[in-house]
């Protein structure tokens, strides 16, 4: 069963990001405020994330190796919303099984910290001695929870193999970061490689809109920003869509992938992008790429973001009509900008 559910975890988390995608998320669920990313070698020797969110119970810190077994689905009234949040439960429990990882972890309701090991996605002794007992160890701590994931893929070599360059994967790792800084209004995240003093990304909480997109993607996209928001549209099922996108002023000579968040995951949509680029083509030259940044809200019940983790590609109901309905928007905006 063990191989198994290596082979299995491998299929979930097939690159360093994957994993980071997950963790993010889950600080991000976690109402935490600031949260903290330091990766060395791609995201192959550390992955560590801190955030100041809820922390974990003692008594849960054994679950996180059970598939499915998430504390979090106890605050979800109905299937329906678990729905909304797709894919469920399996990523941390994933990651345990091919790596090794160490939870410092705190809720408001206890003094101190404690902290849990694990391997072979067990909780094991400490610093990873299987035969070592089994118990969580309290440490003084601050609230919150920090996730040290170590040599991930070391038991997968074939998996390891499969992967690009240290730098593609840590961009890979950076990319995701970013887009979920621009999107996470509330929360402020920093990224660093392992060592550095610099941080390769770094926001506060509650900046507005256009200040993450200039520390992400700077001056000249965030000069040039136009916010928006798109009237919702009930029979759709479209709640909400906001954004930013750059005025025909701008113009990168490099291809960028926009910046989807459904329901604030992050995800592609091919039909989407290509809609929101043909609106821009009368407006900007040809060879000319926009910014953009585009948040939709839509009726849980008609989005399938079963997302895997691997996947990002989205589906929805009403998907022709929606695409038609916002790239209708972007163009009325763009027509009214002087240039
Ligand atoms: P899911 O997010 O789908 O529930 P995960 O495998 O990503 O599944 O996480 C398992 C559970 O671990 C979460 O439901 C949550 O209860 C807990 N958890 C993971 N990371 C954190 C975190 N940073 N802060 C608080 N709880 C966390
Ligand atoms: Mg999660």
């Amino acid at each position: 069963a063990a191989v198994i559910n290596k082979i299995a975890a491998g299929e979930i988390i097939i690159q360093p990001a994957n994993a980071l995608k997950e963790m993010l998320e889950n600080s991000i669920d976690a109402e935490a405020s600031m949260i903290d990313v330091v990766v060395k070698d791609g995201g192959l020797k550390l992955l560590q994330i801190t955030d100041n969110g809820s922390g974990i119970n003692k008594e849960d810190l054994g679950l996180l190796c059970e598939r499915f077994a998430t504390s979090k689905l106890a605050k979800f009234e109905d299937l329906e919303s678990i729905a909304t949040y797709g894919f469920r439960g399996e990523a941390l429990a994933s990651i345990l099984h091919i790596s090794r990882v160490s939870v410092i972890t705190k809720t408001k309701d206890t003094q101190l910290a404690y902290k849990a090991f694990y391997t072979g996605g067990k909780m094991v002794g400490p610093n990873f001695k299987a035969l070592a007992p089994v118990e969580p160890k309290p440490i003084a701590g601050k609230d919150g929870t920090q996730i040290i994931v170590e040599d991930l893929f070391y038991n997968l070599p074939s998996r390891a193999k499969s992967l690009k360059s240290k730098s593609e994967e840590y961009s890979k790792i950076v990319d995701v970061i970013g887009r979920y800084a621009i999107h996470s209004a509330g929360v402020g995240i920093t990224c660093k490689k392992f060592g550095d003093s610099n941080h390769v990304i770094a926001t506060r909480p509650n900046l507005p809109i256009k200040e993450r997109i200039r520390s992400i993607f700077g001056t000249d996209v965030a000069s040039e920003l136009i916010e928006f928001d798109v009237e919702a549209n009930e029979a759709l099922g479209l709640v909400k869509a906001n954004g930013a996108i750059t005025s025909p002023n701008y113009g990168s000579k490099k291809k960028a992938q926009p910046v989807f968040f459904i329901n604030h995951r992050l995800v592609t949509c091919d039909p989407l992008k290509r809609a929101i680029n043909s609106a821009y083509q009368i407006f900007l030259p040809k060879g000319n790429h926009p910014f953009v940044y585009l948040s939709l809200e839509i009726n849980p019940k008609n989005v399938d973001v079963n997302i895997h983790p691997t996947k990002r590609e989205v589906r929805f109901l009403h998907e022709e009509e929606i695409i038609e309905h916002i790239s209708g928007a972007i163009h009325t905006k763009l027509s009214d900008v002087d240039t």
